[in-house]
């Protein structure tokens, strides 16, 4: 699924990353970023941070250039579910 389609209630953009060492061989992913404070409960990311952990975690984070492609973050997802204006 799309950024675009997803209805978030948060300022967000998707941004591509190389998999941190625990999941050497899984490849990268597409993850949602932040661009603003997020805080819902004891959930909080700060702008930056991706929606699965904080910004300094990953290793080559970067916003895309084309934000026109799916999430392919398993983590991300079940995370913006949580945060639909829907809900
Ligand atoms: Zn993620």
């Amino acid at each position: 699924m799309k950024i675009s389609e997803m209805n978030l209630c948060i300022k967000a953009t998707l941004a591509y990353a190389y998999s941190p060492r625990e999941n050497t061989g899984s490849g990268g992913k597409h993850h949602i970023q932040a661009q603003e404070l997020v805080q819902t409960g004891r959930f909080t990311r700060q702008q930056g941070d991706t929606l699965c952990r904080k910004a300094q975690r990953f290793w080559g984070l970067q916003t895309c250039l084309d934000q026109n492609q799916n999430v392919t973050c398993p983590r991300c997802l079940e995370i913006a579910e949580k945060l639909r204006t829907a809900q």
